[in-house]
């Protein structure tokens, strides 16, 4: 044995006080915490991954650039084939964004926002630079275009809609954005399909756009880690010599395209999600001394009058999970995803209770 040897001595310093993600497993609760699909995966899709299944060894490298899927993701959004990267979850999309174009630079980030941007940024080794949203969490975008002018700023994170506020960013404030800035303007769309307008529109003017997207929020895939972005072919070219080769498995790789190739069958579980979003939204607004932000996604922020900490253990404690907001600008706040009707009517019913109404 080598009493000298110390791991943490041999970690770059400046990752001093990155933590390890946080997810903490609970069983038999109702999990309105992480923004998933609530509903069953439609059984003759299952089924017809299955099949597709039964002609698969899994002996050979999947296809690097996940060939099929990119082509149902082009008929999809209706961007050409080159401007299409596939991914393990657009977190890791994220992390190769920043690594071929963040490292050694600056990187936008507008909180509060998507944790992951800033996480990825310090481990790229970029600097997170953030312009706070204003009032009701709107996009500084005069403050943007500021930051975009620093000579040292490469990337600039959006999401729209944002999680965890819920509201979206209008594209033209976005193109505000593009046509003031040299750096990478990066859209994510994680929650498009429930609502927001799209900024895939401008990625025909714009060769500095790209678009996060991803199979884990409406299309139900978020065990098996999907997702995509669109942008310039050159971009995608540039992105390509920074990837894992194999970044996306053949099981997932078969498993979204068959999901893409059946999307309209998603349709109708994402209305339904819509629907009953304005239900909860309009009950939690009924709650005296509870504030809800307008919301296009499937979640719902919300701020109560008592510790969200207190708020989040006694929801716990009665079966069902959401997640704690509590952070600089989102004091005594909470996020719950919206779920099943009946899912939605015992939290409701429990916060009640435990808001003493
Ligand atoms: C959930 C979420 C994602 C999805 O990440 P995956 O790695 O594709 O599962 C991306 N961005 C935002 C803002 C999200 O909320």
């Amino acid at each position: 044995m080598n009493a000298a040897f110390d791991p943490a001595a041999l970690v770059r310093p400046d990752l001093d006080g990155l933590v390890p993600y946080q997810v903490h497993i609970h069983h038999n609760v109702i999990k309105l915490d992480a923004n998933e699909n609530p509903y069953d995966f439609p059984p003759s899709i299952r089924e017809e991954i299955w099949r597709e299944l039964g002609n698969h060894t899994f002996t050979r490298y999947p296809d690097p650039v996940a060939g099929d899927l990119v082509d149902r993701l082009s008929d999809y959004t209706g961007v050409p084939a080159g401007g299409i990267l596939a991914g393990n979850g657009s977190d890791e999309l994220i992390l190769t964004l920043l690594l071929t174009f963040g490292t050694g630079g600056r990187v936008v980030i507008t909180p509060p926002t998507f944790s992951m941007y800033e996480v990825h940024a310090r481990i790229a080794g970029a600097r997170p630079v953030n312009v706070p949203r204003r009032q009701n969490f709107i996009l500084d975008t005069p403050g943007v275009i500021a930051a975009a002018r620093h000579p040292e700023t490469r990337v600039i994170f959006l999401c729209s809609p944002n999680n965890p506020t819920g509201n979206a960013t209008p594209p033209e404030e976005v193109a505000e954005i593009l046509k003031n800035s040299r750096a990478l303007v990066v859209v994510d769309e994680a929650y498009q399909e429930f609502g927001g307008e799209s900024c895939v529109p401008l990625l025909e003017e714009y060769s500095n756009l790209v678009v996060l997207r991803t199979f884990s929020k409406a299309f139900g895939l978020a065990g098996l880690r999907v997702g995509y972005l669109l942008a310039d072919p050159a971009v995608v070219q540039q992105l390509l010599r920074i990837k894992q080769p194999f970044n996306l498995n053949a099981f997932s790789q078969l498993a979204a395209r068959t999901v893409m190739a059946r999307r309209e069958e998603f349709g109708q579980l994402i209305n339904q999600i819509l629907q009953d979003r304005e239900e909860l939204y309009r009950e939690l607004a009924a709650l005296p001394g509870v504030e809800v932000f307008p919301t296009v996604a499937n979640f719902i922020l919300f701020r109560t009058p008592l510790p969200a900490e207190q708020v989040y253990r006694e929801l716990l404690a009665n079966g069902i999970l959401i997640r704690n907001m509590h952070s600089p600008g989102l004091e005594q706040c909470l996020r719950v995803t919206v779920g099943k009707k009946d899912e939605n009517r015992l939290f409701l019913e429990k916060l009640k209770m435990i808001l003493g109404l």
